[in-house]
């Protein structure tokens, strides 16, 4: 165990970030990195709770007790060796994790959960750093051969497990580099490129194969991966947008969240974009629809590209500052999150729903909001507008952050004419197996919109449930 006493002599001291004014200046991580001695304390504050609720709430099973307690003692190694035994990318969910852990965290009863997620990208940096992370292709192979598609989290952990367990597995991805919404999704200044692609080159060194530029369902029908594959894993997100579909629509200057992110990853890894398919919010008046976490990335990406204004609003009620009673912990936290985007300078606005787009000769010039207000009705919240507080906000620019729906069901899965739950989702058995036998999907594909953590402990739970059908144990 850690210190026993640790956390009452040492407080919650967290690596803290950048300055604002010098990274709206670029696409860096925002995130700086505290000093080992540092880090180590941080550890000592782990108590090795009887029921380490931190254990509880995170979907990868992590050992998050014994982790803190090796990384306490210096055991970097042996910490490392810890935390890679049910995740495996800790690089990855350190970094960009909301942690659910720290929510459940005893320590958290006391407004000072374990800086687990930092306590974890410290751990997973110093191992890459000390080069004790290197390829360890199996040592025998099977005859299996395994496609996965997709090479988001899911399609990464599941693509991972299977070939250290010698099955030969290649990955299809429809983008030209691999990573999914790692890379195409999420800014670069929470979670910089160069972090996937070493751990890309490790599994390449370990004989993963991944093919990019090639999207199954249409360069290379299904049906031909099903008949020269054992087994087909599906880690294809969930990434068909919700639309608005209100009066001016389609008016210039009203974008898709993604497609605004995606663009702004790929300038920052070199690309190109030809100037009249660029889109930038420099010297705009900018709104973001919608309050969530993609939304929040918006605000940081349109500030960096020198934006005039950002406002950001969110049909919902502002949440609490502090847990509410039906909210306790050990559970997530439903309060108010403030990102380090929202910090840089933008504009908060909740209960705002938005009527109409505004605009002259074709182009946005600002959207009509009104006021509305929730009311509960037999479990369920009910909007009520408040049609007297219509008025009008400029903006040059809209970005549409209203979350996901399901997978693109037109390609590969009508193809494979696989079954969907009520949502749209791919629907599975508990082995992540869908109704095409010996096809099995993962991650946000499966779940609807989720978050990287749960990709990878689906694509996991996949892994597994695939080297049992190949070894035909169901
Ligand atoms: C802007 C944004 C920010 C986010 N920030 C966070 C965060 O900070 N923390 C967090 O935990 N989660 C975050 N998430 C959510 C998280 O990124 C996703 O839950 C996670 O990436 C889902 O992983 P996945 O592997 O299921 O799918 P994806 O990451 O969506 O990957 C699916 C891949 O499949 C490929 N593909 C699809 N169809 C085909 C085909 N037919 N052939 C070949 N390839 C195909 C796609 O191109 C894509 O690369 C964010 C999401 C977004 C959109
Ligand atoms: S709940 Fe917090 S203090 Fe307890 S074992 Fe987990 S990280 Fe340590």
């Amino acid at each position: 165990m850690a210190d026993p006493t640790g956390f009452l002599k040492v407080r919650r001291k967290e690596a803290g970030n950048r300055p604002i004014h010098e990274r709206i200046c670029d696409f860096s991580e925002v995130e700086q990195v505290l000093n080992s001695d540092d880090r180590m304390l941080q550890a000592s504050r782990c108590m090795d709770c009887g029921t380490p609720f931190c254990h509880w709430a995170c979907p990868l099973d992590n050992l998050i007790p014994e982790w803190n307690d090796l990384l306490w003692r210096g055991e970097w190694k042996s910490a490392y060796n810890r935390l890679n035994a049910t995740n495996n990318f800790p690089e990855f969910t350190g970094r960009i994790c909301p942690a659910p852990c720290e929510h459940a965290c005893v320590l958290n009863i006391n407004d000072e959960p374990v800086t687990i997620r930092e306590n974890e990208v410290a751990i997973s940096e110093r191992a890459f750093t000390e080069g004790y992370i290197k390829p360890k292709p199996p040592r025998k192979r099977t005859d299996k051969r395994v496609a996965v598609i997709g090479s988001g989290p899911a399609g990464l952990a599941a693509a991972d497990l299977l070939n250290k367990w010698g099955h030969n597995v290649t990955i299809f991805e429809k983008n030209n580099k691999a990573g999914g919404l790692l890379r195409y999704g999420i800014p670069d200044f929470k979670l910089s490129k160069v972090t996937i692609d070493r751990r890309l080159n490790l599994m390449t060194f370990e004989g993963v194969e991944i093919r990019t530029g090639t999207e199954i369902g249409k360069d290379i029908p299904g049906r031909v991966l099903l008949s020269s594959y054992d087994a087909l894993c599906l880690a294809i997100g969930a990434m068909k947008p919700r639309d608005l579909n209100i009066e001016g629509r389609d008016l210039n200057g009203i974008y898709f969240a993604m497609d605004f992110l995606t663009q702004q990853n790929r300038i920052n890894d070199g690309e190109i974009i030809p100037a009249q398919e660029r889109i930038s919010a420099e010297g705009l008046n900018v709104i973001v629809l919608g309050g969530g976490d993609t939304g929040s990335d918006c605000v940081g990406t349109a500030i960096r590209q020198k934006a005039k204004s950002v406002t950001q609003i969110e049909i919902m009620p502002m949440p609490p500052l502090k847990r509410s009673p039906n909210n306790p912990w050990p559970y997530y936290a439903k309060i108010l999150k403030t990102s380090t985007s929202h910090e840089e300078g933008c504009v908060r606005m909740w209960s705002l729903s938005t009527n109409r787009f505004i605009g002259e000769n074709g182009y946005l010039t600002g959207i009509e909001v009104e006021d509305v207000v929730w009311e509960s009705s037999g479990g369920q919240h009910i909007m009520k507008p408040l049609p007297e507080t219509r008025r009008i906000i400029p903006a040059d620019m809209v970005v549409l952050a209203l979350g996901f729906m399901h997978p693109a069901l037109e390609g590969l899965i009508e193809e494979l004419g696989l079954e969907l739950d009520d949502r749209k989702n791919i629907k599975t058995d508990r082995n992540l197996h869908t109704s095409v036998r010996g096809v099995f999907a993962a991650g946000d594909a499966v779940s609807g919109a989720s978050l990287v953590v749960n990709a990878i402990a689906s694509g996991r739970k996949a892994a597994m449930a695939i080297d049992r059908y190949l070894r035909k144990e169901f």
